[in-house]
């Protein structure tokens, strides 16, 4: 499978410090920041460090090290925010967008961590 990723793409910036970023939380293998344009009060962005294009290059290309610190972040990222509705939270929804059918705009995987309102049904 051929993944081309675009080294100058906004993420890839962020992670080499030459564009600012919000940050939530960092690990060895992942950064999250806050959306430029949150569509909620909370809109955060979990993005691993590594240059993958999609969430099918990490799942393929990735380490187990790499795979384990990005799943760890993204639910760090849940704690901290106490949004889980297991810890008294409102509850939370994930959007990982790939490709042209998904509307992907920054071509670097990145998991969208939304909360704060009721954000209606994506679902028919
Ligand atoms: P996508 O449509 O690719 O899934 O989402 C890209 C997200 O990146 C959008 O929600 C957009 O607001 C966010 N974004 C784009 N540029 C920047 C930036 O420079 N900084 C931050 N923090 N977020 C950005």
């Amino acid at each position: 499978m051929a993944y081309d990723y675009d080294t100058q793409n906004i993420f890839a910036k962020i992670l080499r410090g030459e564009i600012p970023n919000d940050t939530v939380l960092e690990t060895e293998h992942s950064l999250a920041f806050n959306d430029i344009q949150p569509q909620a009060p909370v809109h955060v962005l979990v993005i691993p460090k590594g240059a993958y294009l999609t969430w099918d290059h990490f799942a393929a290309e990735a380490s187990d090290a790499e795979l384990a610190d990005y799943s760890r972040a993204i639910q760090a990222v849940i704690d901290k925010l106490a949004i889980a509705p297991g810890a008294g939270g409102e509850g939370y929804r994930l959007i990982v967008n790939g490709g042209k059918a998904g509307i992907q705009e920054v071509p670097h995987l990145h998991t969208h961590i939304l909360s704060g309102k009721v954000l209606g049904r994506m679902l028919p």
